[in-house]
């Protein structure tokens, strides 16, 4: 693996064919998956690790987002990638910034709590894209919103980007792994798997109602949990899934312990 301060600095075998793994560092098991994925596409694997000011609403959610330049190397380097690049900000934003908005859906969900979070999020990996150029672009389904909103993004835009979905790493006690785990202490740490055990007790039930039931009351049963949102959407056009809907998955966010934790599980197999 090499490191690279500059995109000038690819050569020419290394700038085409590009797999893609855009990142905010303190990278784990689940950017790791991002990586080998990216891997299997092309042996040309580029890592960036930039914290875009542009997608945190809260600059304290920002001052304190997790930074592990060393681990963010030393993963990027075990799971395959050829180029890690950590721009600096200057280098994404050279100018006046083209701003993307994420439309209607980027208010809803995720958008509800973090105004201009999904705006922020698709105007840098649209510059990233532009930059870069890939060929593939790696995204985890942990951040289904934005896996989707991604997505629309490279359809409506009509770039030829495959964008390329990983399913979620959980730690062996289901949490979904983020590079925010890390700011939970120990009894908030325990009480956070009660979001991996809500969407588990949706996935064993068998409509609708009581799949929205089984959530809601499961999420209830952990004081130290705020719920933000819990819902049910259909997968192919992220609105409120009915029961006719085919692919139904659930979604989940709140806080424990004042760290916002975000989480989904696919509800496919049910009977109606
Ligand atoms: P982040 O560094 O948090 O912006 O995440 C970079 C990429 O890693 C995004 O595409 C995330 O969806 C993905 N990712 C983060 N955590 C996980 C996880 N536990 N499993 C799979 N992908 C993940």
């Amino acid at each position: 693996m090499r490191e690279i301060s500059n995109l000038n600095q690819l050569l020419p075998r290394e700038a085409s064919n590009i797999a893609f793994v855009p990142t905010m560092g303190a990278l784990h098991a689940g950017h790791a998956a991002l990586i080998e994925r990216a891997r299997e596409c092309s042996s040309n694997v580029l890592v960036s690790v930039f914290i875009n000011p542009l997608q945190f609403g809260d600059p304290k959610d920002l001052e304190k987002y997790p930074r592990n330049p060393e681990m963010d190397a030393e993963v990027a380097e075990i799971s395959g990638a050829t180029i890690l690049w950590r721009p600096e900000f200057k280098e994404i934003y050279p100018g006046p910034v083209e701003f993307i908005s994420a439309g209607p859906l980027g208010e809803l969900f995720e958008g509800v709590s973090r105004k201009g979070h999904f705006d922020g999020m698709l105007t840098v990996v649209n510059r990233l894209f532009n930059l870069i150029q890939p060929q593939w672009a790696i995204f985890g389904e942990k951040d289904f919103q934005q896996l989707f909103l991604v997505r629309q993004m490279v359809r409506q835009q009509g770039k030829k980007i495959e964008i390329m979905p990983v399913p979620i790493v959980r730690d062996v006690d289901g949490l979904a792994l983020s590079s925010r785990n890390v700011r939970l202490s120990g009894e908030d740490r325990v009480a956070a798997r009660v979001i991996s055990r809500a969407l588990i007790n949706a996935t064993a039930a068998n409509s609708l109602k009581e799949m929205q039931e089984q959530l809601d009351n499961t999420l209830l049963q952990e004081p130290r949990f705020t719920c933000d949102y819990s819902a049910i959407i259909n997968e192919d056009n992220f609105t409120l899934a009915s029961e006719q809907s085919t692919a139904k998955r659930a979604l989940v966010a709140g806080w424990v312990g004042g760290v916002r934790l975000i989480d989904n599980m696919a509800l496919r197999n049910q009977s109606r």
